[in-house]
């Protein structure tokens, strides 16, 4: 089982931000800004290249309702899902990194600075 389906299952302690039936928003173990937090479908999906549309729509909802909660929307935010190798995945159960709360600067930095 992954990492992300024992948070889900409560097998892996987390700091809980938001939570439905199908969704689970929580703290980013590492957080890279003063807001960091992880958006997951509780049902496992590798990565959003194979998630069903359909659970993209419940999946922005969702987002929406977390963003809201945190006060983000007013200010922005930015909205990421790494894919894969070459995207830098490291856990395979896809996942939306919400970050915020300060200005988070440049999107990718240049190839020679990684
Ligand atoms: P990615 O590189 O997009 O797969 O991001 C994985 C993210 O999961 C990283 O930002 C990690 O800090 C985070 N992470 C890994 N394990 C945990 C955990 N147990 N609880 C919360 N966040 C975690």
């Amino acid at each position: 089982m992954c990492i992300f389906c024992k948070i889900v299952k409560g097998e892996i302690p987390s700091k809980i931000v938001l939570e439905d039936e199908n969704f689970l928003a929580f703290n980013d173990i590492n957080p890279t800004r003063k807001v960091h937090v992880l958006v997951i479908p509780k049902e496992h999906y590798d990565s959003f290249d194979v998630v069903p549309p359909k659970i993209m729509s419940g999946m922005t909802e969702f987002i929406h309702k977390v963003t809201s909660k945190l006060e983000l929307r007013e200010k922005g935010y930015r909205l990421i899902t790494n894919i894969g190798e070459h995207g830098g995945q490291e856990v395979p159960h896809l996942h939306f990194h919400i970050i915020g709360g300060e200005p988070v600067g440049r999107l990718v930095r240049d190839k020679q600075e990684n």
